[in-house]
């Protein structure tokens, strides 16, 4: 480890965050709030000092600039936002890594680096007040959906465009945010795993392949509603056998795919009484994977599967599409850089695909090389005041995470001479 860098003043600097930002209940830094200005405000006292340029963009991202040799740029991204009694490292742990990481490469190379790095405090990935993640990465990344977005609102009834005029943001222009990734060679995000994977092989840190790619969808099954004493078995249309046989299947689906999941979050049924045979039952269908072809193959089995329970059964079935995301790979070259520097840090290194959606998963998708590095979760737990990880392996990512920096670096500057 460079002797330059100090993680254990990261760790000093998130529970520093933590009493300033959290309560009894956990943290609660929601985007766009009193609490959110207050952290954004602490964050720029802690770049004072080194010679960076700070701007908020079109779209509210906070961005903090050394300017190197090359003006080629190294990105390094997380969000200071939570959710409400959220963790005390989700989103935050990437951005005071990179403030530490700034320091180090800052003294290392008297101010000057071979490229230009810059971090990146992501507005709003959380999505906990108007129900959308991702907010300033995808107006970064162009993948906004600027019509859907305008009419969000909080529980409350505000407005997005109203509550982010309230922190000097102007709604119609926030994908000229864009403007910002037009020099960035490189992105890279350090994040705890929110899984328990790595927990399991007992390993502290991990090279993430990608986002899963997801299908959504509503399956409902229509069949007949009759009496529950008069009707012989063999005479019903039940809709609710046709969609329990579902439950079984996707684990049958999800084991053949190579690495996918697939969930039935949720089951109603119709008319929901005890004395009646199930007239109509709607499932939600989630799936995930990596690879798009295994993810449609999923797809494709789960509606084979639905229509042939629906004829068994003597039902009607139709399946409506919730929401879909394509699967985002990262870079191959980067994520052997990833790996390089965790064995170089901490001897061993597992590769593992990312559930949960991450502001990489954007700017990849805008192009820019990208890699995530995940951090041991303990209790496989996140968006919860028990989200927590070993000191030591906070200590360890952050060392990883600088060596990743320095040699993604030398990726840079190699590639453009
Ligand atoms: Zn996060």
């Amino acid at each position: 480890m460079s002797a330059l860098l100090n993680p254990k003043r990261t760790v000093a600097e998130l529970k520093e965050l933590r009493a300033l930002t959290g309560d009894d209940n956990g943290a609660q830094r929601v985007a766009f709030t009193k609490m959110w200005v207050t952290t954004r405000a602490w964050l720029r006292k802690k770049l004072e000092g080194l010679p960076v340029e700070i701007h908020t963009d079109a779209a509210g991202n906070l961005w903090a600039t050394l300017r190197g040799e090359s003006d080629r740029e190294v990105l390094i991204g997380g969000h200071m936002d939570s959710v409400p009694n959220g963790g005390w490292l989700d989103g935050c742990l990437n951005v005071l890594a990179g403030v530490e990481i700034f320091r180090r490469i800052n003294a290392q190379y008297s101010g000057k680096p071979p490229v230009t790095v810059r971090l990146v405090d992501w507005a709003d990935e959380e999505g906990a007040r108007f129900g959308k993640s991702l907010f300033g990465s995808s107006a970064c990344s162009g993948n906004l959906d600027m019509n859907e977005a305008r009419g969000l609102k909080d529980k409350d009834g505000i407005r997005l465009p109203d509550a982010l005029k309230e922190v000097g943001v102007d709604f119609e222009h926030v994908k000229d945010s864009g403007a910002e990734l037009k020099k960035a060679a490189a992105y890279l995000e350090l994040h705890i795993e929110q899984g328990p994977v790595l927990l399991d092989l007992d390993l502290p840190l991990g090279a993430v392949l990608g986002t899963f790619g997801v299908e959504r969808h509503a399956i409902t099954f229509r069949g007949q509603a009759a009496h529950s004493g008069s009707t012989p078995m063999n005479r019903r249309k039940d809709a609710f056998l046709a969609a329990a046989k579902m439950s079984p299947e996707i684990y049958r689906i999800a084991e053949r795919s190579g690495g996918g999941v697939c969930t039935i979050g949720s089951c109603t049924t119709k008319p929901g009484i005890v004395t009646s045979v199930v007239e109509e039952c709607r499932i939600t269908l989630d799936q995930r994977h990596l690879d798009a072809p295994a993810l449609a193959r999923m797809f494709e089995e789960a509606k084979a599967a639905s229509e042939k329970f629906a004829q068994e059964g003597n039902v009607k079935v139709s399946w409506e599409r919730l929401w879909q995301i394509a699967p985002r790979p990262f870079n191959d070259e980067l994520i052997a850089l990833c790996d390089e520097s965790i064995r170089e840090t901490c001897g061993q290194v597992h590769r593992l695909p990312s559930g949960p959606l991450h502001d990489a998963a954007e700017v990849a998708a805008a192009g820019v090389p990208t890699v995530m590095m995940f951090v041991q979760s303990l209790h496989g737990i996140s968006h919860n005041k028990i989200e927590d990880t070993r000191e030591e392996h906070l200590e360890l990512c952050v060392a990883a995470f600088d060596k990743l920096v320095e040699k993604t670096m030398k990726w840079i500057k190699e590639k453009t001479a």
